[in-house]
């Protein structure tokens, strides 16, 4: 065995508290070793040991552990909140984009996806616009996490354009210290004194002043904005999310480009959500219609205007903008998506100084099978 390898499961032995040999058990299957430039880093890719699924062990000299954010219930019904919190609730925007940890750990700042990888491309585009200000959080507050969405329309994972993002941005809604979440106020302190951004604060309801909670959503409904996330302001009680009609049909209309893909699992879901809306906003059959004609049209017009695509000889794939800050970030996040398993192709579209243009294209299952459809005449379902 090597020494590296070697010094990795004493170091994870130690850290979780158990023998090397379940160490060992566990590693490559539960728990998946990594590395990023000279940080060797452990996920969690599910939930192990009292762990929670995206929890990170950092494998430096001093190892530390890195909490997965907990998943948020989503309500059906805007009515529900009263059944779940105590006194005060505080309304904040829910953002559309992914999750995304930050640490400051041995001298450098790390971006940590939901799933537990250190993100090549997005801890290099973070470093840039709030290295520092990550840096000065850790000296006055040590391994605080912060807890943030990344958000806009240049990054691999989801884009949606909010114009307070300029392509790239990173605003905050929780800080962690180990697995706990820390009372809302901690992170308006650590934001303004840092120069964080972080998601709106809509309002501070009562729990059972439904009537202002409903015209917040209204609003956000009009502005095409993705939804809430209804948080205690001490998270004595776990969180709830709620998304807007029009977020969860223009779910849909995403997921549809590619129904062997994205469709597939987002359907039924979103359905259901819209299911629950009709019921509790009463919908009369002008609203019925309305909403009927657009979910329709958004589950089959991107579905066949992708096969048409296909048919054409055109590539089914999803595509990105990303901008990277040197070459080497270019190298690593290449690295990093084979690593992962995913199937794409890079093409560089300009490069200047301090500045990669790159566009990413993620292959689509989508692709294989409509290529058979339209070559067999087949139904790839009965
Ligand atoms: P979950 O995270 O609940 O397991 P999911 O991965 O499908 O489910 P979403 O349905 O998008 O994610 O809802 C939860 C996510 O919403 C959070 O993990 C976080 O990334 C994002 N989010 C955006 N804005 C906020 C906010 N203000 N507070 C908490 N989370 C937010
Ligand atoms: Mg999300």
């Amino acid at each position: 065995m090597g020494e590296e390898i070697r010094e990795v499961l004493t170091k994870l032995s130690e850290t979780l508290g158990i023998s090397e040999k379940d160490v060992k058990k566990h590693l490559g299957r539960s728990i998946r070793l990594m590395k990023y430039r000279g940080l060797e880093y452990a996920v969690f890719r599910r939930e192990l040991l009292g762990y929670r699924e995206g929890t990170v062990i950092l494998l430096g000299e001093e190892p530390l552990i890195v909490h997965g954010y907990p998943s948020i219930q989503r309500l059906a019904f805007i009515e529900g909140v009263k059944k779940h919190m105590i006194d005060k609730v505080v309304v904040e925007e829910k953002m559309n984009g992914y999750n995304v940890r930050t640490i400051y750990y041995e001298g450098e700042v790390y971006a940590i996806t939901r799933g537990g990888y250190i993100c090549p491309y997005t801890t290099s585009r973070i470093r840039k616009l709030y290295g520092k200000n990550i840096e000065f959080i850790n000296k006055e507050y040590g391994n605080y996490v912060l807890v943030g969405e990344v958000v806009g329309t240049e990054n691999p994972y989801v884009i949606y354009d909010y114009p307070e993002a300029r392509g790239f941005d990173y605003f905050v809604f929780d800080i962690m210290d180990g697995d706990r979440l820390l009372p809302l106020k901690i992170k308006k302190e650590i934001s303004e004194k840092y120069s964080i951004k972080t998601v709106r604060e809509l309002a501070i309801i009562d729990k059972d002043d439904i009537s202002t909670l409903k015209q917040v959503i209204n609003k956000l409904e009009k502005e095409k904005r993705e939804g809430v996330v209804l948080k205690d302001p001490e998270h004595r009680v776990p969180p709830l999310k709620y998304t807007t009609i029009y977020i969860n049909i223009k779910d849909i209309e995403e997921g549809m480009k590619h129904p062997f893909d994205e469709g597939r699992s987002y359907l039924f879901s979103r359905i259901i959500r819209l299911i629950a809306q009709g019921y509790e906003y009463n919908w009369n059959d002008d609203e019925l219609n309305r909403i009927a004609l657009k979910l329709g049209k958004a589950i089959l017009e991107p579905a066949i205007k992708s096969l048409k695509k296909r048919a054409e000889g055109k590539i089914i794939a999803s595509s990105y903008v990303l901008v990277f800050p040197s070459k080497q970030d270019l190298e690593e996040f290449i690295e990093f998506m084979e690593a992962l398993g995913v199937d794409f192709i890079t093409k560089i579209i300009e490069e200047r100084k301090e500045e990669v243009i790159v566009e990413l294209m993620k292959l689509k299952e989508t692709h294989g099978i409509y290529s058979k459809m339209l070559e067999t005449g087949y139904s790839p379902l009965d």
